[in-house]
């Protein structure tokens, strides 16, 4: 690299900054100045990296991949930017001089919190992976001016508080007005017949908004290549209305300019959950417009045809939220430019791509298409077109199954199925483990696969692990190079060799030590924020994820509930004293979810007030689970729970982050923990629970009852007891009810109750091996040493070989 800066030379760069942006010196500097100082610093940085690069990209030699998404969650960047620059030195060293702290910086930045969880995450963590592998490739969302709402939790409740990011989080985004585009809502189409004899449609009265791109660089470890990542922010042509404002209509005259700012004003916090809101459906068209204009402009002004478009630009729509740009691509195509149907359906379908992330049927995107007419009428001529092709080719694939047909029909009884658009438009398409890619395409799309079988692939989920290892971990990242040198940090499966030292005891005390002293680290931040001291000795035992019934952090409690009838009931009992540590917000409007956060807030302080119980088992509900907090959580776990129901897990990447760590999994046969017991071996995890089979043939037969469970296994019965009275002033009726005679649905839809026996026997596996410290060391050693295949690098490579067709410029 030929970026080369001393600490001088930085600390330069900072004051030149605070005199020009703050009028200011280090000296009289607020911290706030510094942060933002650095910030500008690092950028201009980058910039410079970009600029560079991207003339590479506007001479088109390169393809590019374009992943949309209506999520990224990016956490923070000062710290991940300076280390992929190899600048941690200079910047330590320069703060040192301007009397400030780079550690302090790097905690004052706030999460950019652009997505609800691990749907945003992955987005994120493979915009770093394309530039890490030296690829061209752009992020395209929505600049949220509110992101993933902050968690508080009071009385045992969550609380959600709007998180305002952009104070600070601002002094990354380089707004370029000059490349702004208009976008069209609502309206009317007149067929109008032009000089050539074709017939027009011209779209009138519609509604403006501007779409302002406000660009987050990304940078790349060790590549040389920036990339961007595309926030598109809304705003009115008019700021007011001036009529209305002489006639004293004071809120009217601004009414416009809100309805277009309120665009991009919050990030809907629904996880893994379809809403199906009008404002939902403006924000998608918003972003895929823009971001559609915007590429085929900038294709058009280097080659002068959109012809062959696909050759230099793949598009790839992360879950079904970005579905429209399929319809986008096509309008622009034929209205912009008189594009014949098959020769635009030909652009598109060599274009697009698609993942699918859930299976779940709640999930699924559909739009009543009345609602999708009124707001979009242009791109709803488009899919009835669409629908109608496809329709006849359903006819020709299957001409004696209605059933079939209508079950991957486009448009169906009034609705509109995004995920079938997708599959029926996309050149490709993948799930996100090996055995929800099974899934989709024996059952979601089975159908599709019968028609195209070769549409079909997968691509494993995977993390930005020098995120998680060498900027959240340092300690054991250290260690590892101490042990196997610093290739690991660029290629993953180097971790391997570490393997080699399963058996020293030496390397296993080490490594223990480094889990003690991280989980000290975190036994600070609990006592600060939760006022409850833990033992750094006990197992940490840790379920971090959103809270989802689905999920089933309710099992989790089950055991931790069974516990504490047990030394109830013999206070002399023996057991490994276990610090159980949550973090999970729940969907604003999600009833059962913030039943269950109130369930474990309030089992917590049941068992704190209670000196026979507290030195054994604890529970700490971390409030406010982020991207920053998981990189705390990670190097202090011990025992990692992926405990949700078989089959209902794409993937999971909370798994990678924590086994990277060395925590040991107990989970269940679902997503990627497969593909990690795989990798480590029976040895070296704990499973339990149903398989996707058994989960299938007990629904199948429809003859679950909890109720047998209830009447024959005692520690259910206690729980459940416990549930009804043990909390006093708590009522839990309705988690109760759900398990029992069902809430909203059939009774314990996730099977609690079925896995329970099965997951106490495997805690008590867990609870034996750490007794062994020696093999202990082993299986978490494995576990790091295993990780490298769930490097994001390894997944982007996936999908630039079979899927996008990008190349590495350091090929
Ligand atoms: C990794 C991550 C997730 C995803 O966790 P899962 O356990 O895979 O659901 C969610 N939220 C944040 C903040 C993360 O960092």
């Amino acid at each position: 690299m030929d970026y080369v800066y001393t600490s001088q030379d930085i600390s330069r760069l900072i004051e030149g900054k605070l005199t020009r942006y703050f009028g200011r010196e280090s000296g009289n500097a607020t911290k706030h100045q510094i942060f933002r100082a650095a910030c500008y610093v690092v950028r201009d940085i980058l910039s410079e990296l970009w600029l560079t690069n991207s003339d590479a990209v506007c001479s088109q030699t390169e393809k590019q991949v374009i992943y949309l998404s209506m999520e990224f969650l990016p956490g923070t960047s000062l710290r991940n930017n300076i280390f992929n620059l190899g600048l941690e030195e200079p910047f330590q060293e320069a703060l040192g001089e301007l009397g400030g702290n780079l550690e302090e910086l790097y905690r004052m930045e706030p999460d950019a919190g652009l997505g609800n969880g691990g749907l945003g995450r992955l987005a994120s963590c493979y915009l770093d992976a394309i530039s890490s592998q030296g690829m061209f490739g752009q992020g395209m969302s929505i600049c949220y001016e509110y992101g993933i709402f902050k968690q508080q939790i009071k009385d045992g409740r969550q609380v959600e508080q709007p998180d305002d990011w952009l104070d600070l989080g601002e002094s990354w985004l380089i707004t370029k007005e000059d490349e702004a585009e208009e976008v069209h809502f609502g309206g009317k189409l007149t067929e109008v017949w032009d000089d050539k004899g074709r017939m027009k449609l011209i779209h009138s009265d519609y509604t403006t908004v501007i779409a302002i791109p406000r660009d987050m660089l990304i940078s790349g470890y060790g590549s040389g290549v920036v990339n961007t990542l595309r926030l598109w922010q809304s705003t009115s042509p008019i700021s007011i209305d001036m009529e209305l404002f002489a006639k004293g209509e004071y809120l009217k005259a601004m009414e416009e300019k809100h309805q277009a700012e309120i665009i991009s004003k919050i990030l809907y916090p629904e996880d893994a959950h379809d809403e199906g809101k009008i404002l939902r459906m403006k924000q998608q068209y918003f972003f895929i417009s823009a971001s559609m204009q915007t590429l085929t402009k900038r294709h058009l002004c280097t080659y002068g045809s959109l012809d062959r478009f696909y050759e230099k630009i793949a598009v790839h729509i992360n879950d079904t939220h970005p579905t429209m740009a399929i319809l986008e691509l096509m309008r622009i195509l034929m209205d912009d430019h008189e594009y014949e149907w098959d020769d635009a359906w030909n652009i598109v379908t060599k274009t697009v791509s698609y993942t699918n992330h859930t299976v779940m049927p709640e999930a699924l995107e559909q739009w009543p298409e009345a609602l999708f007419a009124g707001l979009l009428p242009r791109l709803h001529s488009i899919l009835k077109e669409i629908n109608r092709r496809f329709n006849d080719a359903l006819h020709d694939a299957f001409p004696a199954n209605e059933m079939r047909r209508n079950e991957m029909a486009v448009i169906f009884n009034g609705k509109i199925r995004m995920a079938n658009l997708c599959v029926a438009a996309s050149h490709t398409v993948n799930g996100v483990s090996a055995l929800h890619s099974g899934i989709i395409k024996e059952k979601l799309f089975s159908g599709f696969s019968e028609m195209t079988p070769g549409k079909f692939t997968n691509v494993t989920n995977g993390i930005a692990y020098r995120r998680w290892l060498c900027q959240a971990n340092p300690k054991l990242s250290g260690f590892i190079e101490e042990l196997c040198g610093p290739g690991f940090k660029r290629d993953s499966r180097e971790l391997e060799k570490l393997l080699a030292y399963k058996e020293d005891r030496i390397v296993l005390e080490q490594l223990a030590v480094i889990k003690r002293d991280n989980k000290l680290r975190l036994a600070e931040k609990i006592k600060n924020s939760n006022g409850i001291i833990v033992n750094p000795d006990s197992i940490f035992d840790v379920q971090v994820k959103r809270l989802h019934e689905y999920k089933r952090q309710l099992l989790n409690l089950f055991h931790i509930i069974d516990l504490y009838n047990q030394i109830k009931e013999n206070p002399n009992l023996e057991i490994q004293p276990r610090t159980f540590i949550f973090g999970a917000k729940a969907a604003a409007g999600y009833y059962m979810a913030k039943q269950i956060i109130r369930l474990a807030c309030k089992l917590s302080e049941q068992l704190e007030k209670d000196p026979v119980i507290r030195d054994r088992i604890k529970i700490v509900f971390l409030e406010n689970y982020s991207v920053s907090l998981s990189e705390m959580i990670m190097p202090a776990a011990d025992l990692s729970e992926q405990i949700s129901l078989a089959g209902t897990e794409a993937s999971g990447t909370g798994n990678m982050k924590l086994m990277l760590n060395g925590a040991v999994t107990i989970g269940t046969m679902d997503g990627a923990n497969v593909e990690i017991y795989n990798a480590v071996g029976k040895e070296n995890i704990f499973l339990f629970g149903m398989s996707v089979e058994e989960v299938e043939k007990l629904k199948g037969q429809g003859l679950y009852s909890p109720w047998g469970f209830y009447q024959d296994n005692r520690s259910i019965s206690e729980i459940i007891k416990f549930l009804a009275g043990g909390i006093p002033g708590e009522n839990f009726g309705d988690i109760i009810n759900s398990l029992t005679t069902g809430y909203n649905g059939e009774a314990d839809h996730y099977f609690v109750i079925a896995d329970f026996e099965s997951y106490k026997n495997a805690q008590q596996e867990v609870s034996a091996a750490y007794r062994d410290t020696q093999r202990w060391g082993g299986m978490s050693l494995t576990n790091i040493a295993k990780a490298g295949v769930f490097s994001a690098d390894r997944s982007v490579r996936e999908y630039a070989d079979k899927i996008w067709g990008i190349k590495s410029i350091n090929d």
